[in-house]
């Protein structure tokens, strides 16, 4: 993987694991949860719980272990993503982003991806080479960041969770209903266990 590219360096929340105090491992909804599918609200109250989300989300990330997860994804239906910049900062260190959008890109890519709420699949995936995104840190301050390869990949990823988009989504329909009939075959297997 290339360079990445951060225009502000001072959009990374200084977050590092080893100093939380009370932290909660959420639970990582799984397709087909509806919850996956909804359109997440944009945060507007910048306040405590906020941040004790974000705290949540940090570490129910790393033990999955996951590079980016987003809110919906521990049930929370608003427009906070949480990934991993340790590549770039050199420590364990997460950047939250707040109302994330993507207001610019060039070029594609195609890089193998998995979704800790898609089990058992990874896919390539066709993505746009290098985004630049607005956002807002937890103190509400707007940010922007530009990223590429890998990097820009997570973040096309996690902010799709917020419109209810999943990777599988950008697959063709063949191998999403393939994964889909698979699902429906483990959570029916799930609820009727063998008679032995
Ligand atoms: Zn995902």
């Amino acid at each position: 993987m290339g360079l990445l590219l951060l225009s502000q360096e001072k959009g990374f929340s200084e977050i590092s694991t080893d100093t939380f105090s009370f932290m909660t491992i959420r639970t990582i909804l799984e397709f087909p949860d509806p919850i996956l599918r909804q359109q997440a609200k944009p945060v507007t109250d910048f306040n405590a719980g906020l941040e004790e989300l974000v705290k949540d989300m940090t570490e129910t990330m790393y033990d999955a272990p996951g590079i980016g997860l987003a809110a919906p994804q521990v049930g929370e239906s608003i427009q906070l993503i949480i990934v991993d910049v340790s590549k770039i900062e050199h420590a364990q260190k997460t950047l939250a982003m707040i109302n994330p959008r993507i207001i610019g890109h060039e070029g594609h890519q195609v890089d193998e991806e998995g979704c800790l709420s898609v089990v058992d699949l990874t896919a390539n995936v066709k993505r746009f080479k290098k985004v630049t995104v607005s956002f807002q840190n937890l103190a509400g301050e707007a940010k922007e960041i530009t990223a590429e390869d890998r990097f820009a990949v997570v973040l096309q990823h996690e902010i799709d969770h917020l419109n209810g988009i999943l990777f599988i989504d950008h697959l063709s329909m063949l191998k999403r209903a393939l994964y889909k009939k698979k699902v429906h075959k483990m959570l029916a297997e799930k609820e009727t266990p063998d008679e032995a």
